[in-house]
């Protein structure tokens, strides 16, 4: 019997902030599997920033997501036929199958497939805090933010899915961490749940002056490392709080993904305090990423490593669960189920 697969495509790019139209949904049959294949059929779908990205094709470190293809995305399932040695009907594996239900990958392209241990780890979790995003914290957490004991870390996004990594594996190396969130119940999570000294509502005050204020009073031994989500106020007012031979690891500009970059106004900060700005992509740090995996496995399975999850329920729910993420509207890893 033929199985039948739906599928979002990218049907247009949006211009500023995205829409659902920006979106189709396909229904296409399953192809039969060829030598060295597997059909997966995935159980959850990650829905991340970078996709923003994607959907425009102005010059960026990755080529634009074609339209009229499936929407990029990474995915954790289940093996339903195979073709390959390599992997057995049953066996749990992560992906990037995309905004689908079923995926054929060629399983013998080395990177393309890999068996994932749910016996302590949930399923999700790979697509989270022991996946791409605990992995981002973790590569630009000790490549660039180099913490050490007794320093100051800023985090923003800090209830998300990297931030809120990012300040727990710094607390575990002995930082005072405050986190920057939107709102005063990701706040609450973030000191009372993850651990942190302090969160910052930057939707609670006016202007970088008065966020500095607070920043000021949260990290009165200044700032040495900063871990960048964000981009805009947030950045800004850091700066102007890095101590001397302070580390800024950019690793994303959410609050201008819908196409209004932000100007930094004080680069005079960079001399002064002898800053150091790096940005980070982290599919290029491959050779990290088992030493992350590994510490992140076993703080998760441990129970010292904590996450949250937003799951939307169902692929037609895909389209307007992205869009919420680039609002804010997630609280943690926003997920799709589809099983
Ligand atoms: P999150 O789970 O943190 O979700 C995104 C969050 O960003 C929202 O919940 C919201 O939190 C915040 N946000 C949205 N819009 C704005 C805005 N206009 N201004 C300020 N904050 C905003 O996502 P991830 O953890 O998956 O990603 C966090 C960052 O890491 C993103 O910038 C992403 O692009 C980047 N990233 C980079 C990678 C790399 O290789 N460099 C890899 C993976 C992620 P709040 O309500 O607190 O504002």
């Amino acid at each position: 019997m033929t199985t039948m697969n739906r599928r979002f495509v990218l049907a247009s790019r949006p211009t500023g902030a995205p829409s659902e139209d920006n979106f189709r949904l396909d229904r296409v049959a399953v192809p039969e599997l060829a030598p060295g294949q597997v059909l997966v059929r995935h159980h959850y779908l990650s829905l991340d920033p970078y996709m923003r990205g994607r959907m425009s094709d102005q010059k960026s470190y990755a080529p634009p997501q074609p339209l009229n293809e499936v929407m990029l995305g990474g995915t954790v399932g289940e093996v339903v036929a195979s073709q390959a040695a390599s992997f057995a009907v049953g066996d749990h594996v992560s992906g990037a199958g995309g905004w689908q239900e079923y995926s054929v990958v060629n399983a013998e392209v080395p990177g393309a497939l890999r068996k994932i241990d749910t016996a302590q780890i949930p399923m999700a979790a790979y697509l989270g805090a022991v996946g791409m995003p605990g992995i981002t914290a973790w590569i630009g957490l000790h490549l660039i933010c180099e913490p050490k004991p007794g320093e100051t870390l800023v985090v923003s996004a800090a209830s998300g899915a990297v931030g809120s990594v990012v300040g727990q594996l710094a607390k575990a190396r002995g930082c005072r961490v405050i986190g920057v969130a939107g709102g005063k119940d990701k706040c609450d999570y973030v000191t009372g749940e993850l651990g942190f000294d302090a969160c910052l509502d930057y939707k609670a005050v006016r202007d970088v002056e008065a966020f500095g204020a607070e920043l000021r009073k949260a990290a009165p031994a200044g700032i040495d490392g900063y871990f960048e989500n964000v981009g805009g106020m947030v950045l800004e007012a850091v700066m102007r709080q890095m101590n001397a031979f302070g580390r800024i690891a950019v690793c994303g500009m959410i609050s201008s993904y819908n196409g209004t970059p932000q100007p930094i106004a004080r680069p005079d900060l960079i001399l002064t305090a002898r800053l150091k700005i790096q940005g980070f992509i982290v599919s290029e740090h491959l050779p990290l990423w088992a030493a992350a995996r590994t510490e992140l496995a076993a703080g998760v399975a441990a129970g010292a490593i904590k996450y949250r999850e937003t799951i939307a329920d169902g692929l037609d729910r895909a389209p307007s669960a992205f869009l919420g993420l680039l609002q804010g509207k997630n609280f943690g890893k926003q997920l799709v189920k589809l099983v």
